[in-house]
């Protein structure tokens, strides 16, 4: 059982979870002596994963994309939501919902080689995802992530995404949040959106664009390699992506990873989508949904634990002409 507890000297709170030590690692053991038989992902094995929420089938039945809860769960939607004060403390019970989406049946295949149908199922997978969790009033918050490697915090090779939802606002989600609350009321549009115009205009740190979404090494790049893909118009969360982002998201998806892929090999990464928190507030007018994909290449170390502040050692400018001339 995880709880929660708020650090007041630092404004944010951490889950601490028992359960999350028992995880096995595939990566204790070399790529060749790996047996398939022993991933809980594979097609045939689903008894090895708790029961199924969600999947997309191919024509012959198949799971394509697949969602199940953590067996290794950092949070568990049965326990109450509810906080409460230790002495000078406070802490919240562990409440909220800890999910794996298994991206596809193919133990190796990696993002570089997904199809444009793989990318659609995947996409449609966290749409059906958000929109169900969301049903739940009490979750406020709800955050789908990537670890590809051991260097981003994954244990399974398997091709795999996680959402954990909370039954709050992280700390730093709000404070971007808020950030982006302040540029709007001063300038009536989003920041996000005016930081794309910028890029689109200079053109020297864009990678890829097609009709509805850019990809870009951001101006203040915060990792070597980090790209944020994000739409050329207002689309406040990806719920609202019609029949043409959905089009767009997998191509943008398929050609940045194909690049990324053809530079760095087989490089080990975090892929975050940024959504709206679940709470009935104007948020939808100035946030701006985005995807942020950062390579772990170099460790963070002293300085940017102790400040927060990153040190990188490569320009955006140079990372988007090797990735626009790679392909
Ligand atoms: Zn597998």
């Amino acid at each position: 059982m995880s709880t929660i507890r708020y650090c007041k000297l630092r404004d944010t709170d951490v889950i601490i979870s028992p359960n999350r030590l028992h995880r096995p690692t595939q990566f204790n053991v070399p790529k060749d002596n790996y047996k398939l038989e022993e991933c809980p992902f594979e097609l045939g094995a689903e008894d090895a994963t708790p029961k199924e929420i969600f999947s997309i089938k191919d024509e012959n039945g198949d799971w394509i994309c697949r969602v199940v809860p953590n067996l290794y769960n950092a949070l568990c939607i049965d326990e109450g939501k509810s906080s409460k004060r230790e002495g000078f403390f406070t802490s919240k019970s562990g409440f909220g919902a800890h999910e794996v989406i298994i991206e596809t049946p193919s133990h190796y295949k990696m993002a570089d080689k997904y199809t444009l149908k793989q990318w659609d199922a995947y996409l449609r997978t966290v749409i059906h995802r958000l929109e169900d969790l969301r049903q739940d009033s009490r979750l406020e918050y709800i955050q789908l992530f990537k670890n590809h490697g051991s260097f981003a915090g994954a244990t399974l090779l398997h091709p795999h995404s996680q959402i954990i939802a909370t039954g709050f606002v992280p700390s730093s989600v709000k404070a971007e949040l808020q950030r982006c609350k302040d540029y709007y009321d001063i300038h009536n549009r989003t920041l996000l959106l005016d930081m794309v115009h910028e890029e689109l205009s200079v053109s020297k740190r864009v990678i890829f664009e097609n009709s509805s979404f850019v990809a870009f090494a951001p101006f203040a790049s915060l990792y070597p390699f980090e790209i944020i893909i994000s739409p050329k118009e207002h689309i406040c969360d990806i719920v609202e992506f019609n029949e043409d982002n959905l089009k767009d998201a997998s191509s943008i998806l398929q050609d940045v990873y194909r690049r990324l892929y053809a530079l760095l090999g087989d490089f080990h990464y975090n892929m975050i989508f940024k959504n709206l928190p679940n709470l009935k507030d104007d948020s939808s007018s100035y946030h701006t949904f985005y995807i942020q994909i950062i390579p772990r290449i170099y460790m963070l170390a002293g300085y940017e634990l102790s400040t927060s502040m990153r040190i990188n050692p490569l320009s955006p400018e140079r990372v988007a002409k090797k990735l626009k001339e790679i392909l």
